[in-house]
């Protein structure tokens, strides 16, 4: 047996979050053919299944509204469960409770998050900063925030905001870690640098909650958005959050003010009061099917720390990026994963120009990872359900589709 297999061995052995993976729906052996590995390395796209969520589902659809029906906005908790998952999410991005809301998909809590912070910051700033190397979605959202506000929209990398900011920039709309590259941006050193300008921060962090620590309060961030489909583990398309610290609150002015955020959404009143708090953010009728059963999903992280996670997702990304060069001919691929650890992300992305048809030999031989356009190999490490043995096998696995 290989000393990578062996090592392999032991630090799955020793791993306190192995057991983890029990709480997840997840390829046995058997599932396969022989040479067929199942290893999942696209959790950072689409979580896998927690095993208590189809269950919740059921009891959803059946009892709550299949025979409470309309009872169940309050004797289900259907109402407050914007908020009550906003605080559960809250514990794994380092925010005390009381200022996320779950609603409404990523690119719209952008929308919201970034048309506020212009509002906030005046109309005497005329500037909106936007990382170019953001998901597109974003991108697309801040352009249009940028003509409807009548401010002028310029797309940096996050290593030139310290450097653009002025006291013309109203906001600046960043990326915690970079979907493509797996790199981590300077969470502490971007906002503080960002506030010095008098400017508001507003992050992404759709793949950084749930893998890393991420400190929205000690950082002070002022607005952040992200999704729960991918670390978080809530199923395609579920709902996503939107955070806004406590002392902004009041002076949030959301440019979607559905009844959902109303002072008193029943009283049915034609003029607009804003709620108090994390409220403010909801928009119309949360989308309770996807979001209690995001709600399950969270469960699994019952008894979790995010720096256990943490620890495990950097030795894996070290390990894998191992034997990925043991098994791999030199310069065959490239990693464009930063090296330190304080710059990396959960995932690996390796370059290499016949990507697209390397991923689908991969994907046929049990290996899913995905692809990003043009030339990126992408293989997201999920701790709660990848183990070491996986990071090994699908390098082994790499190594023989690219020989
Ligand atoms: C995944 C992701 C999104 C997804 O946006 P949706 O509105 O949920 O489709 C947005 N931004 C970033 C940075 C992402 O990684």
């Amino acid at each position: 047996m290989s000393e990578l297999v062996l090592r392999a061995q032991k630090l799955d052995a020793a791993d306190e979050l192995a057991p983890l993976r029990s709480r997840f729906v997840l390829d046995t052996a058997s599932d396969h053919a022989a040479d067929a590995a199942g290893i999942y390395l696209d959790g950072n796209s689409l979580g896998a299944l927690p095993a208590n969520v189809p269950g919740r589902v059921e009891d959803v659809v059946r009892r709550q509204w299949g025979e409470l029906r309309i009872r169940s906005w309050d004797e289900s908790g259907w109402w407050t469960a914007p908020e009550r998952i906003g605080d559960r999410i809250a514990s794994l991005v380092g925010a005390a409770p009381g200022q996320i809301v779950v609603g409404d998909s990523t690119s719209v809590n952008v929308f919201k998050a970034l048309v506020a912070a212009i509002r906030m910051a005046g109309e005497d700033r005329d500037e909106i900063l936007v990382d170019a190397t953001t998901f597109p979605t974003d991108g697309y959202i801040a352009e249009s925030a940028a003509r409807m506000t009548g401010r002028r929209l310029r797309a940096l990398t996050p290593a030139q905001v310290p450097s653009a900011l002025s006291g013309r920039t109203a906001a600046v709309l960043l990326n915690h870690v970079d979907y493509r590259s797996g790199r981590l941006h300077d969470l502490p050193a971007l906002t503080a640098a960002i506030h010095a300008s008098g400017a508001l921060a507003v992050w992404d962090l759709c793949h950084s909650a749930g893998a890393l620590p991420v400190g929205l309060d000690e950082h002070g961030v002022d607005l952040a958005v992200g999704c729960t489909y991918k670390y978080l583990n809530g199923g395609p398309g579920s709902p996503a959050y939107l955070y806004v610290r406590r002392d902004l609150q009041d002076r949030f002015d959301s440019p979607l003010p559905g009844w959902n955020s109303h002072a008193d959404p029943f009283g049915m009143s034609p003029s607009y009061a804003p709620a108090p708090g994390a409220l403010r953010g909801r928009v119309g009728t949360p989308d309770i099917l996807s979001m209690l059963a995001l709600e399950a999903a969270l469960e699994v992280w019952d008894g979790v720390l995010v720096s256990s996670v943490r620890a495990k997702s950097l030795a894996l990304t070290d390990f894998f990026l191992e034997c990925v060069t043991a098994y791999t001919e030199p310069g065959r691929v490239v990693s464009v994963t930063p090296e330190p650890h304080g710059e990396r992300g959960s995932q690996v992305a390796l370059r290499c120009p016949d990507a697209g048809e390397v991923m689908k030999r991969l994907i046929a031989r049990g290996v899913v990872g995905d692809f990003r356009h043009p030339d990126i190999l992408r293989f997201g490490f999920t701790p709660l359900y990848v183990g070491f043995g996986d990071a090994e096998r699908a390098a082994r696995v790499l190594g023989e589709v690219l020989g």
